[in-house]
């Protein structure tokens, strides 16, 4: 099945300089062999910075190159890994969710997790670690991750699995589409 996106976005649409994201590091990016090595991607920073944007358009170069890629959001992860606790198939589910060369989760940090939340998402971290490459966004530096995973310890442990062979990109900036806003404000 052909990778499916909210929204289409391509890397030759972004704009790297009026973007925080350094160019070389989007170009980097845009090589796709950080997939091909197995390493992650985490893009940290304000609403409206490019992190989805770019997590998107990465996911579409790959798919193009013949890559299976996945994208969600984390709230629908973790709901699509609670209904696997009803029924037994957690496990099944993490080992379809890994076959994915490219698992994209976005918005982590939205919604607080629970308990069993931050457990479903330590095990699928860790089935994806050195196999599977993970690129995630989030509005929350690493170390306030505790405002939305409760459990410490469980939180140390996915970003330690995360965050071992990982580009981290921190964004920031005018939000685009504040910019975007104000220039529609200005043209009418
Ligand atoms: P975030 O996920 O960080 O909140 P988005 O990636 O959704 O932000 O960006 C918000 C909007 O601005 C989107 O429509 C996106 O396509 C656009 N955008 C953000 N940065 C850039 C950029 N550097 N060049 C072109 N479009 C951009
Ligand atoms: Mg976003």
């Amino acid at each position: 099945k052909a990778a499916t996106f909210p929204v289409t976005k391509t890397l030759d649409t972004f704009d790297v300089a009026a973007s925080s994201i350094p160019a070389n590091t989007f170009h980097h990016l845009a090589t796709l062999e950080w997939i091909r090595s197995r390493s992650n991607l985490a893009f940290i920073g304000p609403p409206g910075t490019g992190k989805t944007h770019t997590l998107i358009a990465l996911g579409h170069a790959a798919a193009t190159t013949g890559m299976k890629v996945k994208y969600c959001t984390a709230a629908d992860l973790i709901e699509q890994l609670y209904r696997g606790l009803a029924d037994n198939s957690v496990g099944r589910t993490i080992e379809n969710l890994t076959r994915n060369d490219l698992l994209i989760i976005d918005e982590i940090g939205f919604a607080p997790l629970d308990n069993t939340g931050t457990q479903l998402l330590f095990r699928l971290v860790a089935a994806a670690y050195e196999r599977r490459s993970l690129a995630i966004a989030s509005h929350w530096p690493f170390e306030q991750w505790g405002h939305f995973l409760p459990e410490q310890t469980t939180a140390v442990s996915i970003l330690d699995r995360l965050l071992h062979h990982a580009t981290v990109v921190v964004t920031n900036g005018e939000s685009h589409r504040m910019k975007d806003a104000r220039h529609h404000r200005e043209a009418t």
